[in-house]
């Protein structure tokens, strides 16, 4: 999809307007557009190799931008040097200096400001106190833990009031039994300064807890922008559709589309078009053969006949509360369906059903079906 633009709030305290940036042949980050309101977190999610470094990097003055603007109240930075432009950046491996204890570690970024030594001193003790390491300035920074060293960059970074906050990655040095308390600590934090941040994280649970918006790219490119419950909920295109959560894309056959509503049938089911499931679809479809990607909570299974999809249980996986079932239909496509933990056993036959008012089917037809579904790696 091209050209998509959000705007979250009429007046957003950053503007990145038509950004891109090439790397010889290739187009790191291509006509990006995208408002963040003041004290907004929004994380950066794609895939590797769609951008989001690049564009980060580009808001920190790191790179020059080929075309396009980065406004920060109006004021069009793109061309600033970093230290002019005032931007906070927390690197993936904090980049701290062993050398220096955390003290003169938060202190790096203010000695550039000709500050006295005691105003030093104080901003110092303020942002330790920020990230909750009162009193630690003359602590080795090997001696402390990683998430210790992790509040000591964000420390480093908030410590000359930046009007901006970057994170790259920010807790991918963390330990996975950490990560998820440290995620809740630091939104917490950023809520409570209110600075407005961006990071980046290719991970999707990350940028769902850390994140109030998430902005999806791919090939440098916006894909949507929105809540995470949006992009879930309401996904764009089949990329979003397929990279968001699990959804399993299905071919189907437009039949009739009125009042909303989509009637499909799959062309390669036994049942024929006996088979027909209703699919809410306020936007209007373009012609051609369609997928359909499926939430693994949007059917559910119930007894193979005639008249219902049906497929044969090839695998299921335990979950705990649920199992996960991969149900393989006639024409060799597969879905998941989520459902009690002894619903079924692989090589049963299995009925599929649609549930919950088809919230969970997203339908898109065309060449947007067919093409955004390589690229969601399906
Ligand atoms: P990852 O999650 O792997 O870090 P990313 O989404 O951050 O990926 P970028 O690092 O921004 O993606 O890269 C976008 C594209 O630009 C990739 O194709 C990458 O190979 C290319 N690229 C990035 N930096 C450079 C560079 N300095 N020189 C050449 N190509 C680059």
């Amino acid at each position: 999809m091209s050209g998509e633009r959000a705007i979250l709030t009429p007046t957003p305290h950053l503007r990145i307007e038509g950004l891109s940036k090439r790397f010889g042949s290739v187009p790191a980050v291509d006509d990006l557009s995208l408002d963040i309101p003041r004290g907004d977190l929004l994380a950066l999610l794609g895939p590797s190799g769609s951008g989001k470094t690049t564009t980060l990097r580009l808001l920190a003055g790191f790179e020059t931008p080929d075309s396009g603007r980065i406004l920060v109240d109006g004021e069009d930075v793109a061309r600033l040097t970093p230290a002019v432009r005032r931007f906070g950046m927390v690197f993936q491996h904090y980049a701290l200096f062993p050398h220096l204890d955390v003290g003169q570690n938060v202190g790096f970024g203010l000695e550039s400001q000709g500050l006295p030594a005691a105003e030093r001193s104080r901003r110092i003790a303020d942002a330790l106190a920020m990230v909750e390491l009162a009193g630690l300035e003359r602590r080795a920074v090997g001696a402390l833990s990683g998430g210790q060293q992790q509040r000591v960059a964000l420390a480093r970074a908030l410590a000359p009031a930046p009007r901006i906050l970057l994170l790259d990655e920010p807790l991918s040095n963390l330990d996975p039994s950490l990560r998820e308390r440290t995620r809740r600590e630091l939104r917490a934090l950023i809520e409570r300064i209110g600075i407005t941040t961006i990071l980046v994280t290719h991970e999707q649970e990350e940028a769902f807890d850390l994140a109030a918006h998430v902005a999806l790219l791919q090939r440098g490119r916006l894909e949507q922008v929105g809540t995470p419950e949006a992009l879930y909920g309401s996904p764009r295109t089949p990329f979003v559709a397929g990279f968001i959560g699990r959804a399993s894309p299905l071919t189907v056959r437009v039949m009739t589309h009125d009042a909303r509503v989509a009637r499909v049938v799959f062309p390669g089911d036994p049942g024929g078009a006996e088979v027909q499931w209703e699919i809410p679809q306020p936007e209007p479809l373009e012609g051609g053969p369609s997928v359909l990607y499926v939430r693994p909570e949007a059917v559910q299974l119930v007894e193979p006949d005639p008249t219902r999809l049906s497929g044969e249980v090839t695998l299921r996986r335990f979950l705990g509360a649920a199992a996960l079932y991969t149900v393989r239909l006639a024409n060799g496509e597969s879905v998941e369906v989520l459902a009690d933990p002894d619903a079924a056993q692989p090589g049963d036959r299995a009925g599929l059903l649609p549930v919950g008012g088809g919230s969970g089917l997203h339908l898109f037809g065309g060449e947007q079906g067919r093409s955004d579904d390589q690229a969601a790696g399906r």
